[in-house]
């Protein structure tokens, strides 16, 4: 019997091209109905029978549009009406609830063979469909319309016009589509010449990057510099002219067959090297690139083209592999605006390569590391922001303002958190003024005005006095119970756990600098169980650039100036007098807060090895220390957890086996299977006292992998149910999703 449902879908179901897929299968089954876009989803009318409902739904969960995503479908029987054919209805019913906006979409297959085959696209490089292409970096305001992204300025050519008015064309109602007669075009700057002629252009990028060039091109959301990974000589003048010391660069392969040849890739791995986010993904080395590109690491941050252009570059020469690095001078944040991009970036590049379409929303490339088969982001930017996570609580009206070195912001509407893209440091003055605009704006697209803001306590943070500018309540949340709750809002617990926080920095409720806590909390509040004991910082910030300090802190603080007498290789440069100093200023308390941030006993670690006693940026020593691991090395070293955690007995065997020569790698083994140890006795204390059995884990030390995939293991073999951070990341840029939890609950 015929009747009449109503489907209901949630979802990222606009601006992917949801509607028309929704009418092509009606109109393939012969259904008569209607589909529209409502507030937060689609809604169906269909009259069918039961059977061709659950067919039609059963199509709809099996071959929705690649870039969307359903998170549910409901339906019911409503009043009988009677359609004749299917149509799409004009929405009109879009309020200011409406929040999902796509983000940006690699190119798609359909398109790639387009640009061989249609003779108005044929090599174009800003080919796109409802499949793919840019969204949120060209996203001015909503609804998603032409009309309101950079494209507006471009008039669409009758053919195009075609396509996007046909309801059976793939390109219905894609935004931004465009050809070589109507959309837009690159332009390659080269000494005081123009090219304009887009084949040209390609001839004459491919030819610079081969011979020894550095080119910046333009990319989604900001502008790139590229140059062949394989050539020592120009990636060693790169980073010179970048003044980038250490940090390793990311390079794109031309394909997954060329990429597997340089790095190991595991199933989970090429999923999202292959996924339409296109992301960085952080590989283990199989084969060298030029030595530059990692500076000694062993992994390499690995992508596949993404845009039109990065294919036609790979197709039109033999390279294999280009750096491809963030278009910034050392911290500000990437560049999108042409002119700067010539002035700048034209200053340290052999060419420029820039396209008339501006860059409305700044994004980055987005970094994610594998770690137990599962996706963990880093760095979440271009293909992921700002899709929203999804909540059981109402948040509606909060800003959370985010923490302040790898700060994103945060805002809530009803039940979703929207995350900002990757904004960077905010003692940079332009990624400040990026800060404050991006926060502009997202108040602009999402209709968002707050009620509460929310902040961490730190009151010297930027972000901080950013929120106390504002006249509106401000709520202040320590910093590693924002961590655990991010990772609880990722899960949707809402009950007490035994949180977890590993981290580098955050100030604490005693005044003293946090970074390894055993709490127990929920959304309102915590308990601190225990903690790593607090060691002084001498100089206080400078122990970041400065490991050795902390070492020599630690040493000091357990045996005394017994250390003198070791004979430490990581010493032998440092003139006594300043360590004498140092071991001074502690005494006398001068310049030295405590701090039991985990963050800074790796340091210690890596310094007293003498494998890092300088760090040339943000947590270089962790990292190190991570990439030395021998892994076949189970052994660990010992560690007394009573009221606080104590490493007086790992230094003193660490030391031990540095006067034994035992190698590096094998220290380092037997230190990170100590700090798994450590959780996992502490955790079962807690276990056994208070009868909680589910762990969060969060903070940025969670971006160490070995470290990561063992405690989680090992948690699980004991039974713990165990939440890890997949959905955003682990670092401070998921801080602010915490703080809006917080002050949900607080409210
Ligand atoms: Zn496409
Ligand atoms: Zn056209
Ligand atoms: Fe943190």
């Amino acid at each position: 019997m015929i009747k009449t449902y109503k489907i209901e879908i949630q979802g990222l179901v606009q601006g992917v091209g949801f509607r028309p897929f929704i009418y092509r299968v009606a109109i393939e089954n012969n259904l008569s109905g209607s589909v529209e876009n409502r507030n937060d989803g689609v809604v169906i009318i269909l009259d069918c029978t039961k059977q061709e409902l659950e067919k039609f739904i059963n199509i709809v969960q099996s071959n929705a549009p690649p870039a969307s995503s359903i998170d549910s479908i409901k339906f019911k029987e409503i009043e009988k009406t009677e359609f004749h054919g299917f149509e799409i209805v004009k929405s009109t019913s879009i309020s200011d609830s409406i929040t999902d906006v796509s983000p940006d979409i690699a190119v798609c297959n359909d398109c790639l063979l387009d640009m061989k085959t249609q003779p108005n696209r044929i090599d174009y490089p800003f080919i796109n469909c409802t499949n793919c292409g840019p969204r949120f970096t060209i996203i001015q305001d909503l609804p998603y319309d032409r009309e309101k992204t950079t494209m507006q300025k471009f008039k669409m050519c009758p053919e195009c016009n075609r396509e996007y008015t046909d309801i059976l064309d793939r390109r219905f109602h894609a935004q931004p589509v465009a050809c070589s007669v109507c959309g837009p075009e690159y332009k390659l700057h080269f000494k005081d010449s123009k090219i304009t002629d887009q084949k040209l252009i390609i001839d004459k990028t491919t030819e610079l990057l081969k011979n020894k060039g550095i080119i910046a091109i333009k990319g989604l959301g900001g502008f790139f510099i590229a140059c062949d990974a394989l050539c020592e000589e120009t990636v060693s003048r790169l980073r010179k002219l970048k003044a980038r010391e250490g940090k390793p660069f990311a390079v794109m392969f031309s394909d997954i067959n060329t990429l597997k040849q340089y790095a190991k890739v595991n199933e989970a791995e090429e999923k999202s090297l292959l996924s339409l986010k296109r992301p960085i993904v952080l590989l283990k080395e199989k084969v060298k690139l030029a030595p530059s590109v990692n500076l000694g690491f062993d992994t390499i941050g690995a992508m596949l083209p993404y845009m039109p252009l990065h294919y036609l570059i790979f197709e039109k020469s033999d390279l294999k592999v280009i750096v491809l690095t963030s278009g910034n001078i050392s911290d500000e944040p990437i560049i999108t605006n042409n002119d700067k991009a010539v002035n700048i970036l034209g200053e340290i590049c052999d060419a420029v390569i820039t396209y008339n379409r501006d860059i409305h929303n700044r994004t980055d490339d987005s970094v994610v590391c594998i770690m137990n088969s599962k996706e963990r982001i880093f760095r979440r930017s271009r293909g992921y922001a700002p899709s929203p996570v999804k909540l059981l609580t109402n948040v509606n009206g909060i800003l959370a303002t985010g923490a302040e070195l790898v700060n994103c912001f945060c805002i809530g509407k009803d039940n979703q958190a929207i995350l900002s893209q990757h904004i960077g440091d905010l003692k940079n003055i332009e990624t400040y003024e990026f800060y404050t605009e991006s926060i502009k704006k997202y108040k602009k697209l999402f209709r968002f005005e707050p009620s509460i803001i929310v902040t961490d306590m730190h009151p010297d943070y930027l972000s901080t006095r950013y929120a106390d500018e504002y006249d509106l309540p401000v709520m202040k949340v320590q910093h590693h119970h924002a961590h655990i709750a991010s990772c609880m809002a990722e899960h949707g617990l809402d009950e007490q756990v035994i949180g977890i926080a590993l981290d580098g920095t955050g100030l604490g409720d005693d005044g003293n600098i946090w970074g390894s806590e055993f709490f127990i909390c929920d959304y309102k509040d915590y308990s601190r169980i225990t903690h790593f004991e607090y060691v002084p910082l001498p100089g206080g910030d400078k122990v970041t650039h400065e490991p050795w300090r902390t070492a020599v802190s630690y040493l000091y603080k357990y045996n005394g100036k017994e250390f003198f007498n070791h004979n430490l290789e990581f010493l032998k440069d440092i003139p006594k007098q300043n360590i004498e100093l140092i071991c001074e200023a502690i005494e006398k308390k001068i310049n030295c807060p405590l701090s039991s941030g985990a963050g800074r006993l790796f340091d210690a670690v890596a310094a007293l090895i003498n494998l890092c006693t300088v760090s040339k940026f943000h947590a270089e020593a962790p990292m190190r220390l991570e990439s030395i691991i021998n892994e076949k090395n189970k052994d660990s070293y010992l560690f007394d957890a009573d009221e606080v955690i104590s490493f007086k007995k790992t230094f003193t065997e660490i030391i031990n086996d540095l006067k034994k020569n035992i190698p590096i790698s094998d220290i380092s083994a037997k230190f990170h299977n100590t700090i798994v140890n450590v959780v996992i006795a502490v955790s079962l204390k807690i276990r056994e006292k208070h009868n909680l059995n589910k762990v969060v884990l969060s903070g940025g030390t969670f971006q160490n992998k070995y470290l990561s995939e063992n405690i989680e293991k090992e948690l699980i073999k004991c039974d713990f149910q165990v939440f890890t951070h997949s959905k955003i990341p682990t670092n401070d840029a998921g801080i602010a999703l915490g703080q809006l939890m917080v002050a949900a609950s607080r409210k």
